[in-house]
């Protein structure tokens, strides 16, 4: 039984279609999979339509932006009612978001002398309201300006560099509230990830477990291994579920797969423990 609870389709900065994001996922032998698109869980029923196909299990979910301190905080949302009231509006203002900083970013860039940014953008995202740093970063690479993905976060799209634009995103307490107002169970996504110190993340952690978030994604896909027994015993100490996931984005980042990760060390409660 492989569970992988963190994917991407072209909903957000996904390469491949629910269908083929599915498709993969039978193959590499995964039996139960969250899509988990940034901001959206618009392809949600197609991944659902395929995982009947396939038979695997299909969990309804998304990764929601949100914001603590100012930083840029992802927050799982796992089993969600993708018709929800109040998480269709919360999500129409995270779109309404994204779409103003993809021209912001892009009027930066042009101003760095990367012309036709914003177009290049559009046309990998394949719509306005979707438009991830990630795609910028992709044409970025496509066109040789940039040799890796990674460099184009580091001189132009990270926080703080030439490109950087903030945005609004909802509070991390907000979108935690909101993952649970629709029925959802909320997950702080890839902790090690953010870069922060040891003190500064358990800060982090503290603030998503008094917040009432319930899960913390214990093995990842991009995780150097030995951060994975550390990461169980802080899910441990606050009390919280462990989740795992590749953060498949598609065939272009080879270096993730789906299904592709090391398992939950032992003593960990594993998030599907609450269904
Ligand atoms: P956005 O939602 O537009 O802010 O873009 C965030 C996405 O960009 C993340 O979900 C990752 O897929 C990607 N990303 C963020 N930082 C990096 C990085 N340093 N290297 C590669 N991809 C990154
Ligand atoms: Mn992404
Ligand atoms: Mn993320
Ligand atoms: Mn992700």
């Amino acid at each position: 039984m492989t569970v992988d609870l963190h994917s991407h389709s072209l909903f957000s900065d996904g390469q491949l279609s629910p269908s083929d994001l599915v498709a993969r996922a039978s193959e590499k032998g995964v039996t139960t999979l969250a899509l988990t698109d940034h901001d959206s869980v618009s392809g949600v029923p197609e991944a659902q339509a395929a995982g009947a196909v396939h038979g695997i299990t299909i969990i309804p979910a998304l990764e929601l932006s949100t914001l603590w301190n100012g930083m840029n905080v992802h927050v799982v949302g796992l089993g969600v009612d993708i018709h929800h009231p109040a998480l269709v509006a919360g999500l129409a203002v995270q779109a309404t978001a994204r779409s103003r900083r993809a021209k912001l970013i892009a009027e930066k860039l042009e101003r760095n002398g990367l012309k036709g940014a914003y177009e290049a953008a559009l046309e990998r995202a394949g719509s306005p309201d979707t438009v991830s740093r990630t795609h910028f970063a992709q044409w970025m690479m496509e066109s040789g300006r940039v040799q890796r993905m990674q460099q184009a976060f580091d001189k132009y799209l990270g926080q703080g560099k030439s490109a950087d634009v903030p945005i609004p995103w909802m509070g991390m307490e907000e979108g935690i509230a909101l993952i649970h107002a629709a029925g959802g169970i909320s997950v702080l996504a890839h902790p090690v990830q953010y870069r922060m110190t040891r003190t500064k993340l358990r800060k982090l952690v503290k603030a998503f477990a008094d917040a009432g978030g319930r899960g913390l994604e214990v093995s990842t896909g991009t995780q150097a291994p030995d951060t994975i027994p550390w990461m169980g015993l802080v899910a441990n100490e606050f009390g919280l579920l462990a989740s795992q996931g590749s953060d498949y984005h598609g065939p272009h980042m080879p270096w993730i797969e789906l299904g592709r990760f090391l398992p939950l060390p032992a003593g960990c409660r594993p998030v599907w423990d609450a269904w």
